[in-house]
């Protein structure tokens, strides 16, 4: 149980204030035990890397949030080196840290760190990706993983024209080659979207409609550590050096992090896709971070999956104050996230698929980005 973790921990820190008080011992206690691990706390915040924009957003809004509501923060950044996660997260548990706010790199290799904020008490939220096998993981807050996926692969579908942007199906037959990617093994979020992908574009592989002429269809074989653009690019090179000979064209692409589609856009664009004879295939996303809005708005990449970032960081506030406060915090899923020790209590946000032709109401109506920031 953990949020009574933070309850104890605020009332031991009540009992030992109100010894130290002079005279109204009592009254003191009470008022510390509803304020102890409140304003004033530090809460530790550990973010994977500054390398994509929209972590750094993500840290930005969480800080700021937590800030408002008279909390110190400390926000760091690992640039996806997992021991720096580690000696980060060590640290501000040596620091006294309230809670961590922990959005892993490596979602099995801070078990032990979590243990040591158990043993003090200090609750832990999983932010946006899940933290695997450990008892110490009290809640998780991110977007529905698996429906990321299975956007991704319908916004495939409707560039090669199988399907509609209303869902309904499309006029084109195929059959249309393809390839896929996924995200990092270690996070466990890359399974989720790429079963989610996978589980909607399996009849069209069964049926012949798309085929995935590489032949790597494989989680493993398919999957990009630590969602590395430089080794996507590596990665599309080589199978269009393997498989894309004598003419054949690559049409569709299931790239799961706008990341990695730029890197992919890349090799496509220096084996001579991207002209005027022969255009793109049609490249899928996540994040819709600016420089693949650009792209998208230039005809390159095709579609990306919107999170909204700031609700994410909204949610993750809201669970940490209700934590520390000795609440229970809001969860809408208590199924789907098992880490390999326990379901994780969740909040699952909504992503939503940006196209050309709607990143302006989705985007730029929302306040998420201005026009300026994506021309
Ligand atoms: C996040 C995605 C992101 C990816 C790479 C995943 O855990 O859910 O939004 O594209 O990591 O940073």
């Amino acid at each position: 149980m953990k949020f009574p973790r933070a309850l104890v921990a605020g009332l031991g820190l009540a009992l030992a204030l109100s010894v130290t008080a002079c005279g109204d011992a009592e009254k003191t206690a009470d008022k510390e035990a509803g304020q102890a691990a409140g304003a004033g706390s530090l809460i530790g915040v550990t973010m994977p890397t500054k390398s994509s924009e929209r972590w750094i957003a993500d840290g930005n809004n969480v800080k700021a949030a937590l800030e408002k509501l008279g909390y110190k923060v400390d926000l760091q950044y690992a640039e996806n080196d997992i021991p720096t996660q580690v000696n980060q997260i060590e640290n501000q548990i040596t620091k006294g840290a309230k809670l961590l706010i922990v959005a892993s790199i490596d979602g099995t290799a801070i078990t032990t760190q979590l243990q040591q904020a158990a043993d003090k008490k200090i609750p832990v939220i999983a932010y946006d990706r899940l933290i695997r096998n450990s008892p110490n993981v009290d809640y998780y807050a991110t977007f529905d993983n698996y429906k990321v996926g299975v956007q991704q692969a319908t916004s495939l579908l409707v560039g090669l024209g199988l399907k509609k942007e209303d869902g309904s199906d499309g006029t084109a037959t195929g059959p249309f080659n393809i390839e896929l990617f996924a995200g990092s093994p270690d996070d466990n979020n890359a399974t989720f979207f790429f079963n989610g992908a996978m589980a909607t574009l399996k009849p069209y592989i069964d049926k012949g409609t798309l085929v995935v002429k590489s032949g790597q269809v494989d989680f493993k074989t398919v999957a990009i550590l630590r969602w590395d653009p430089a080794t996507a690019q590596k990665r599309m090179e080589d199978i269009i050096t393997k498989t894309y000979v004598g003419g054949t064209k690559v049409q569709g692409v299931l790239s799961p992090y706008d990341g990695l589609s730029i890197g992919i856009l890349s090799a496509l664009k220096s084996s001579g896709y991207g002209t005027a004879g022969q255009a793109y295939p049609i490249v899928t996303g996540q994040d819709a971070e600016k420089a693949s809005v650009k792209s998208i708005i230039a005809g390159e990449q095709y579609a990306t999956i919107y999170k909204d970032t700031r609700k994410l960081a909204d949610v993750t506030v809201k669970m940490s104050d209700a934590v520390l406060k000795g609440g229970k915090p809001e969860t809408n899923n208590t199924k789907d996230y098992d880490n390999g020790n326990k379901v994780v209590p969740s909040y699952l946000l909504e992503p939503v698929i940006v196209y050309k032709t709607n990143y302006k109401s989705v985007l730029i109506d929302s306040g998420y980005y201005t026009e300026n920031d994506v021309k």
